[in-house]
């Protein structure tokens, strides 16, 4: 069921590995169907080439498998999905990503200030969700407050999490999150000091690029 859906799960997921953003099994993604409710999702430990619709799950919002056509789980880090769509109803896709700009602030434990317009992408802000084990419910939960600011937000010492009203706009806004990220740090480089932030009014004006 949902093959459409599934197919859709396993282009994203490929499509992260091929651009860099995700590398060696890490970073999963999902959607959740807007008929069912249920949640389509990548499995854990599977290399991204080998990846078929076969290893994609269906959940729903409590977890409970409705379909898994091979014997792979899904991702350990479903708890962290499905407290994004049970917090944001309104979005219906889910990308979880160690990409490296981002993730280096993520250790530092250090906000990505809005340096750049295509900050706007995202929400402007990507709050910092205080440091969980990797897995657990405790990390799933330091999510919450976040989005409800932004629809993206760092995993201390861990990663990145974007959602998005589709999987495409949730993978847009992860690249974005990157960009701004690595243009951060250039410039912190480059400058020798922090960047300015740009005024949050500033924004107002301004449209998604
Ligand atoms: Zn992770």
């Amino acid at each position: 069921m949902l093959q459409v859906l599934k197919e859709k799960v396993v282009i994203i997921a490929k499509k992260a590995e091929n651009s860099g953003l995700c590398k060696h099994k890490s970073g999963n993604f999902s959607l959740r169907d807007p008929e069912t409710g249920y949640i389509v999702i990548t499995p854990s430990g599977i290399a991204r080439e080998m990846l078929t619709t076969r290893d994609i799950a269906i959940v729903d919002l409590d977890g409970n498998i409705i379909e898994l056509e091979s014997r792979v789980k899904p991702t350990s880090e479903l708890l962290v999905h499905l407290i994004a769509y049970k917090t944001r109803p309104d979005i219906h896709g889910v990308c979880h990503t160690h990409s490296r700009f981002a993730t280096a602030f993520a250790v530092q434990s250090k906000e990505i200030m809005p340096i750049v317009f295509e900050a706007v992408a995202y929400g402007i802000r990507v709050p910092v969700a205080k440091y969980e084990r990797p897995g657990t419910q405790a990390l799933a939960n330091t999510i919450v407050e976040p989005l409800k600011i932004s629809d993206a937000c760092l995993l201390e010492k861990h990663g990145v999490v974007t959602v998005g009203k589709d999987l495409d706009d949730a993978y847009l806004k992860a690249q974005y999150v990157e960009d701004v990220a690595e243009i951060y740090y250039r410039a912190l480089v480059l400058g020798q000091k922090e960047p300015e932030e740009i005024p949050q009014e500033d924004f107002h004006s301004v449209k998604h690029p």
